[in-house]
């Protein structure tokens, strides 16, 4: 089947309309370039589908195109917000993106299962209002919230600020609906808590990035809304602070805490640069004069009262204090506050990318070994590449780094990228799996990553992996070249 005979069926199935074309017209860059502007590809075509049936048609008519020798694959696209380079084509033309963006309608809110059921195309932060609206808690949080959707959440297996007391999206889901490689439907939208009937098939597709088939809908859990929820932001003299902090905080806090977000003096320094309008604490802004070599976001979420979850911050703080480990602190006196604090936070990935391209490290190592992770690596990183920038922040309740590497001050970024990259990743994640950490915490591997993966995974692992993608997607159809090589 000629890739013309193909676009006239998939048309038949979409609608005209919803299968878009590159031309001088219709400039396709929200779908064909990485939301870091790393790479642009060529799609041979986006197709909207809006239901999960017109999915399975589309999937069955690329599988039978490809068998006739067209060559054609799938890459599953949601808001495109991923950081690893899985969600846009690749330069050869012959991939279609598959844009999940029409189908974002709720389907069933069960407050008496507290389960929410979706299609994957729904925005994350319309999920999180919906369950709020209906007087639930729905936990994910991201800073891509507004634009990021459950299929790509789930496709990554997305972390964000609230894993240390609720877990990844894995943990969140009951159940799914799948299309297969073969444009079969599995409905298994299950909102049940224990269901030992065999292989997690689930389990499969959650962090396959969409190399096994493709998230139409999923069952998420809710959870109850907090009575009181409140942020604080401390001042810390090191990382080992942070970390005697933390075992403190969930000493004290319990399940309550629900946020524990650690950020370097030059991530900092960054959002206050880039966003001078944004009010840092300790920054000279708020605090002149204290200038912290890392702050850290606390949140505590009460189910009592907010006079309860007060007192139990003011008892936590007072204590890391008489400790050593906290400098100072500012309690959010209300939600605005509240919200100011975490805007800090989440605005550091976007002051980064304001800076300038850097190289990315998504990694995890265990959290009582991170500050002598920083430690060894921060030097080695100054010696091999002087005056790099180190853009350090993250999930310390979850042992995720972002530990970034900027070009040095007045570089050219763009031939850094180019001429240092491989020698800042070999360096960094060798450090990595001394500390037997993880090079891809919560991003994945995409097409960024795939080459790294043999090398630092077991070839056990590797084997079983290519065994799976072999069985599920003969025709290597759904998103090739991202995740592993087959
Ligand atoms: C400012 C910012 C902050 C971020 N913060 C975090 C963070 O804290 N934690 C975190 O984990 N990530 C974070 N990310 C990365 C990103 O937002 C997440 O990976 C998110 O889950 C991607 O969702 P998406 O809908 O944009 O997916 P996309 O980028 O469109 O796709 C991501 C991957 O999932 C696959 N995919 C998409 N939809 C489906 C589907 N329906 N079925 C199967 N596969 C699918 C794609 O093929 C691709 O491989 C951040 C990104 C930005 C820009």
């Amino acid at each position: 089947m000629s890739f013309s005979t193909l676009l006239q069926t998939l048309q038949s199935i979409v609608g005209p309309a919803h299968v878009l074309i590159e031309s001088a017209d219709n400039d396709l860059v929200q779908y064909v370039r990485d939301w870091r502007g790393r790479e642009r590809g060529v799609a041979l075509a986006v197709v909207r589908p809006n239901s999960t049936e017109q999915v399975a048609a589309v999937v069955k008519a690329c599988a039978a195109s490809n068998k006739a020798g067209s060559g054609v694959s799938i890459v599953p696209q949601g808001g495109n917000t991923g950081m690893v380079v899985g969600s846009t084509p690749d330069a050869s033309g012959t991939q279609i993106v598959l844009s999940l963006q029409r189908m974002n309608n709720v389907r069933k809110l069960d407050g008496g299962n507290g389960t929410i059921t979706l299609d994957a195309g729904c925005v994350l932060q319309n999920v999180q209002q919906a369950c709020f609206d209906a007087g639930y808690l729905f936990p994910l949080s991201l800073g891509s919230q507004g634009s990021c959707t459950i299929g790509g959440n789930l496709g990554t297996n997305a972390g964000g600020t609230q894993v240390v007391r609720f877990g990844n999206t894995r943990e969140l889901c009951l159940g799914l609906e799948v299309v297969t490689a073969q444009g079969e439907i599995w409905s298994g939208l299950s909102g049940l808590r224990k269901d030992n009937t065999g292989y997690d098939l689930r389990d499969l597709f959650i962090g396959a990035e969409g190399t096994l088939g493709i998230i139409t809908g999923a069952t998420m859990k809710m959870y109850p809304l907090p009575a009181a929820k409140l942020i604080a932001f401390a001042v810390l003299p090191s990382l080992d602070a942070a970390v005697s902090l933390l075992q403190l905080a969930q000493k004290h806090l319990s399940a309550g805490l629900t946020g524990f977000e650690v950020m370097g003096q030059f991530a900092l320094s960054l959002v206050g640069k880039h966003f001078p309008q944004q009010r840092v604490p300790f920054l000279g802004t708020a605090f002149s004069g204290v200038v912290a070599p890392y702050c850290v976001v606390l949140e505590n979420s009460d189910q009592e009262s907010e006079a309860h979850a007060k007192a139990q911050f003011e008892r936590l703080l007072e204590e890391a204090m008489e400790a050593g480990h906290v400098l100072d602190a500012v309690v959010a006196e209300n939600m605005t506050q509240a919200k100011q604090l975490w805007h800090i936070r989440e605005s550091i990935p976007l002051a980064q990318a304001q800076e300038g391209l850097n190289i990315k490290h998504d990694i995890s190592i265990p959290v009582s070994s991170i500050p002598e992770f920083v430690r060894v690596t921060d030097a080695k990183l100054a010696e091999s590449f002087p005056g790099a920038r180190l853009v350090n922040y993250g999930h310390l309740g979850d042992g995720n780094l972002h530990y970034n590497v900027q070009a040095p001050e007045g570089a050219d970024q763009a031939e850094f990228l180019e001429t240092q990259e491989p020698g800042v990743n070999a360096l960094v994640f060798d450090m990595v799996m001394q500390f037997q950490g993880s090079i891809s915490a919560e991003h994945g591997i995409g097409s960024l990553k795939v080459e790294k993966l043999p090398h630092y995974k077991s070839p056990v692992a590797m084997e079983l992996m290519r065994t799976i993608k072999r069985a599920l997607d003969p025709q290597n159809m759904m998103n090739p070249g991202r995740v592993i090589e087959v």
